[in-house]
């Protein structure tokens, strides 16, 4: 199999697996108890933290351990609402677990705005100029774009923000950049940003929640004193500390370098074809290409009944709703369909690049 639906989930690393095993079955305690090995466990956890920190370059800081980036996200836009005539600023491009949330918002009847995409895929800047002003309690724009791999220029989003808004938190999903792309998210004055581990090779159902202040946060559910008082419940150790196995183990120049390369395989192939068309991004990890003419979903089962895995844009975008965020960007319903979306990871190698794209033309 050819797995080019990376930006869906990733293969956990096999050492993390043991690293996983070695935390669920022999250092299993529970680090909010007493005894030693407890709190041997509770240090292993602040050094998780603090190696977090620093991959993401953040000097000061707190991390927040999660269920995953649907939670991080959740806390992140749920724990900073405050009562009164506070506005909230999202991006037409969000994930659902953003997305929704700025819904659920909007019900409880707080004033939402949501900033245009261009075609490019990237947040109109001059629209969000429009949307923020002295009553803007949260930004909330994701780093990259998990449809169609569109970069976000956090440094013009904290600029707007500086001029237009100071007093507002600036949120960041960083799922689809986090070990893809280097940045040091000190450079643009973030307060929250999400991650989640089955992105970059770690388990599924762990992630985190980076927080400047966590002053500017509250829990959106009650137990326990874990994590700061801003996340009860005990923390799913094995998880993370697998997840700092896998962010420690990637070298996020390196890759980004290979699968520059893969990419370009893919562009040579598909530029055969003047039906075929990438949206241009920078970003070497997501291509979302439209096949003129064919449906995106029927060329995903052809593929898969040939060993070759594509992705079809978020899992919980497709089919029901369409496509909001292609259709922000100003494509047709019609052109939408024609869409597929291929991930990459330098896992891969050349030879299964060059035979995948050769095969997805063929199909096509
Ligand atoms: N945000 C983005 C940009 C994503 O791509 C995803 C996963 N598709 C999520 C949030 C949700 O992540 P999780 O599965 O960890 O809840």
């Amino acid at each position: 199999m050819i797995y080019l639906d990376n930006a869906a989930t990733t293969k956990m690393f096999e050492e993390g697996v043991e690293v996983y095993k070695k935390y669920a079955c022999h250092c299993f305690f529970n680090p909010s108890a007493g005894y030693n090995q407890a709190i041997a466990i509770s240090h292993e956890l602040e050094q998780v933290r603090k190696d977090l920190l620093s991959k993401l370059g953040a000097k000061n800081g707190t991390i927040i351990f999660t269920s995953g980036a649907t939670e991080s996200n959740n806390l992140a836009i749920m724990g900073s609402k405050r009562n009164g005539k506070w506005e909230y600023v999202f991006s037409m491009g969000e994930h659902p677990s953003v997305y929704r949330v700025a819904k659920e918002l909007e019900l409880q009847g707080h004033i939402v705005h949501y900033v245009n995409l261009t075609k490019e895929g990237s947040v109109d800047y001059e629209h969000l100029k429009t949307l923020v002003n002295d009553k803007t309690r949260l930004i909330s724009i994701m780093h990259v774009s998990n449809e169609t791999g569109a970069i976000n220029d956090l440094a013009q989003i904290n600029e707007i923000r500086k001029k237009f808004a100071p007093q507002a938190l600036l949120h960041v999903d960083g799922v689809q950049a986090f070990c893809k792309l280097e940045y040091k998210i000190d450079e643009y004055d973030i307060d929250l940003y999400t991650i989640s581990a089955h992105k970059f090779h770690g388990p599924k159902g762990i992630g985190a929640l980076y927080v400047r202040n966590i002053q500017s946060l509250k829990p959106i559910q009650y137990g326990g004193e874990q994590e700061f008082g801003l996340r009860a419940g005990t923390e799913n150790v094995a998880g993370i500390m697998a997840m700092q196995y896998a962010f420690n183990n990637i070298n996020t120049k390196e890759n980004y370098e290979k699968v520059l390369g893969l990419q370009q395989i893919f562009l040579n192939n598909f530029k055969k074809n003047n039906d075929i068309n990438i949206l241009k991004t920078n970003n070497p990890y997501i291509m979302s290409v439209e096949f003129n003419g064919v449906n995106g979903e029927t060329l995903m089962r052809i593929l898969q009944d040939n060993d070759i895995i594509v992705g079809m844009g978020s899992a919980c975008s497709t089919k029901k709703m369409g496509n909001r965020i292609l259709e922000n960007m100003g494509y047709s319903k019609d052109k939408v369909k024609s869409h597929i979306r291929i991930s990459l990871d330098a896992s891969l190698t050349e030879q299964e690049c060059e035979f995948a794209s050769r095969e997805i033309v063929r199909h096509y």
